[in-house]
């Protein structure tokens, strides 16, 4: 397989150089799955470093935080018995209800812990991603038993105001449904070849590849959604949360906990997370993660997106995937 990639230099005449010839170079990468274009730039300072005192703010969102455990039993949904019979998922500290605004016909949210209403990205340990992730996969079951119909379900994170968090209060969202989102769709579309060709080249360049834990294949994203784009898949056959074994969530678990813990040495403290589901036995897909990086939290913080990804659908980043990858070196093994 081959990863394309095409070379540009982008020439102006700098005004802080006496208005002498700059020239800065610029690529553009084609996603290996899907075809998707992104664009790599140089360092360019695009994402500031975490400054502000999330501390601070974690204290003045926590009297009235419906998440923490003095009010999570009465002021969270709780689901119909048809779905789930006891209302509520917990596995661990894990908390997983309705979403009060629903994204799909089943829309969950599941907090790592209501004891813990402040964690960095590097408190988010193995244990508690892997009890939040088994919540989900749980809801997902449950979903899929009362609902034959509803094959797509996918587990995603907004982490902090940034990301598009609207609660402080670290967790997950999951939605079920029947219909697949864009990017559930593309993926689905993508023969299964192309994924063991893809993850067997990234093997062999081992530029971007990071490793392999318990069975989940870990590598920074050749052309990226957002800055820090890593990549997970799952090659074995499953195409759906539900199919994941106590083990397999363990392992993912421990691989997220271990990109925040990077995001966070490279002073990140917002992400957003999607595990892509497709309907079980869907032929050749493989069940896949992404993890993206979003700006700090700051007041007049710059927002990540701009019209170019929010209207073009495409990133351009300042972080080359090479050197993720070289930040994150060594913990994947
Ligand atoms: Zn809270």
């Amino acid at each position: 397989m081959e990863l394309r990639t095409e070379h540009f230099e982008a020439e102006i005449l700098h005004p802080a150089h006496g208005f002498a010839p700059v020239v800065t170079p610029l690529e553009v990468r084609w996603d290996p799955l899907t075809g998707h274009t992104a664009r790599v730039l140089p360092p360019s300072g695009l994402m500031a470093p975490q400054r502000y005192d999330l501390a601070s703010l974690a204290e003045d969102t926590r009297a009235s935080c419906p998440f923490c455990s003095e009010r999570i039993e009465t002021a969270v949904p709780r689901f119909p018995p048809g779905i789930v019979p006891e209302g509520r998922i917990r596995v661990g500290e894990a908390v997983l209800f309705p979403n009060l605004l629903p994204y799909s016909q089943y829309s969950s949210v599941s907090v790592y812990s209501p004891e813990q209403h402040f964690l960095t990205l590097s408190q988010l340990t193995p244990r508690l991603v892997a009890d939040n992730l088994a919540a989900q996969v749980a809801f997902d079951r449950a979903v899929l038993s009362a609902d034959g119909f509803a094959q797509w379900a996918s587990v995603n994170a907004n982490h902090m105001l940034p990301s598009g968090s609207s609660l402080f209060h670290p967790h997950f969202q999951g939605i079920v449904h029947r219909i697949p989102t864009n990017q559930q769709r593309r993926l689905a579309a993508v023969p299964g070849e192309r994924y063991a060709e893809y993850l067997a080249t990234e093997r062999r360049l081992g530029r971007r590849w990071l490793g392999e834990l318990g069975g989940v294949e870990w590598l920074a994203a050749f052309a990226p959604l957002a800055p820090g784009d890593i990549r997970a898949f799952l090659p074995g056959g499953v195409s759906s949360p539900v199919e994941l074994a106590s083990d397999q969530v363990e392992a993912l678990g421990a691989g997220i906990s271990i990109v925040l813990g990077l995001y966070a040495e490279l002073g990140f403290e917002s992400f957003n997370m999607a595990l892509y589901g497709a309907p079980v036995g869907t032929p050749g897909y493989v069940l896949n993660l992404r993890m993206v990086c979003r700006s700090n939290l700051e007041p007049f913080y710059r927002s990540d997106v701009a019209w170019l990804d929010r209207l073009h659908g495409e990133a351009a980043v300042d972080l080359p995937p090479e050197e993720l990858a070289d930040r994150a070196a060594g913990r994947f093994r």
